[in-house]
């Protein structure tokens, strides 16, 4: 196969990352919902409202440990003037009450027990002496004290939880008390991320001379993971076209997304640009930013896929930008960027002035006064960098040097915790 260009090749347009942006999110689409048990549904939007079949609480019961009396009954009760009641059974928890309460009586019941018939009041254990079977309660209580009403929560045909909500412990709580074992939700997406490189050997390996160890699907994987998606690391394929094309043909069977990296600049051994137009529609171009030039994407067998370039902080910027808002588009959600706030700059941050520049920084300072240090040189194979930053500082195209004092805008990739210097 030639290295010509082909038609669809835009490779040597150079795209403003927001047109790179915005030929991602336009061919992306939600994953179509699927009904999962609700732990697996854990993290997934929610894709369409789940209202209550019936009223919770179901019953009426008691929100206290104490006796189930009639509230005529202890009407003006106090510590001077206490009320006699005779105890004639108990209403045990997990079962209907067996024993009603008649005028005078009382029944001994627990925390969450129906409230027996007869009874529309809970006195309260610390406000009754018990004597064998007599009790003396010792304050007034008006009727409904203490019990919890049926419906209290949710009344049948109630919106338990919403379309577009994240399921965390609270929904997945309460859709379980409203009788739903399952829930229609945006699957995670199942990710294959594959690196191309003949230099690439696996962590812990021992190196020849030349050889590196694979950075990028670690760096891929671990931000997939915290995306929310399924990543399936496929590993190491070296710089060979039929190689190359098999993993990504067996990747694609399991995959519903496919990311590689390296392989998609000019270079004598890029082979992913060499086999992708045989796969399906990929377009190649230059992104104007500062790293991360050279990117592919297109649609492979019906899948969204990502040509990343190899370097590795290339990687983690081009995730930040290009993939991360896809996926999680992908998976219902509708809030798809980073925070973002405006830091004070410490250093000066240069670079070629048609680029827009993502630069790594350390966040420090307080609201409002956010303060912004880049973690090193800008150079794309320096992703210590990386992790030591919190944020990606950007400098916009037609900016040429972004100065000490100036202000600029910060996307944050990590939480507080790191801005505040903490972890
Ligand atoms: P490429 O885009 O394949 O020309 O690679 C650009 C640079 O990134 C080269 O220095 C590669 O050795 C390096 N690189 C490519 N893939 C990886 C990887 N998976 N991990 C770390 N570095 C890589
Ligand atoms: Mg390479």
């Amino acid at each position: 196969m030639s290295n010509a260009m082909l038609p669809q090749d835009v490779a040597r347009a150079l795209l403003s990352v927001e047109d790179a942006q915005r030929r991602i999110m336009d061919v992306i689409k939600p994953l179509p919902p699927v009904e999962l048990p609700l732990l697996e549904a854990w993290g997934c939007i929610l894709a369409a409202d789940v209202t209550a079949e019936y009223d919770i609480p179901t019953f009426p019961s008691s929100s206290m440990d104490g006796y189930a009396v009639r509230a005529e009954d202890i009407r003006g009760a106090s510590a001077s003037s206490p009320v006699s009641l005779r105890k004639v059974g108990e209403a045990p928890i997990g079962h209907p009450p067996a024993d009603p309460v008649g005028p005078g009586e009382c029944v001994w019941i627990a925390t969450g027990a129906p409230v027996p018939e007869g009874s529309d009041c809970i006195a309260p254990i610390e406000e009754v002496e018990v004597d064998g079977d007599t009790i003396r309660v010792l304050k007034e209580f008006g009727p409904g004290s203490f019990v919890r009403p049926v419906g209290q929560d949710l009344r049948t045909g109630d919106v338990v939880v919403r379309a577009g909500r994240r399921l965390l412990g609270a929904e997945l709580g309460v859709l379980s008390s409203a009788g739903y074992p399952k829930a229609l939700v945006h699957p995670r997406v199942r990710v294959a991320v594959l690196s191309t490189g003949d230099e690439l050997i696996e962590p812990g390996d021992t190196a020849a001379y030349g050889q590196i160890t694979d950075a990028n699907s670690f760096t891929l994987c671990g931000n997939l993971a915290e995306a929310g998606a399924v990543p399936l690391r496929l590993g190491i394929v070296a710089d060979d076209e039929d190689k190359l094309r098999a993993a990504i043909m067996d990747g694609l069977a399991e995959a519903d997304v496919f990311i590689t990296s390296g392989g998609v600049s000019v270079g004598q051994r890029d082979v992913v640009k060499r086999i992708l137009d045989g796969l399906g529609t990929i377009e190649r171009y230059k992104v104007a930013m500062q790293p991360g030039a050279p990117q592919a994407f297109g649609i492979v067998d019906g899948k969204p896929f990502f040509g990343l370039p190899g370097n590795p902080v290339s990687v983690f910027v081009s995730f930040e930008l290009f993939i991360r808002s896809a996926l999680l588009a992908m998976m219902g959600h509708t809030s798809l960027t980073r925070p973002e706030i405006t830091a004070v700059l410490e250093e000066d941050i240069g670079g070629p002035p048609e680029k827009a520049r993502y630069s790594r920084v350390l966040v420090t300072g307080t609201p409002g006064a956010w303060r912004a240090r880049p973690t090193g040189a800008p150079a794309s194979h320096l992703l210590a960098t990386v992790s030591r930053a919190n944020g990606l500082a950007v400098i916009p195209a037609g900016t040429a040097v972004a100065n000490a004092g100036d202000e600029v805008a910060v996307s944050l990739f990590r939480d507080r915790r790191l801005l505040d210097g903490e972890g």
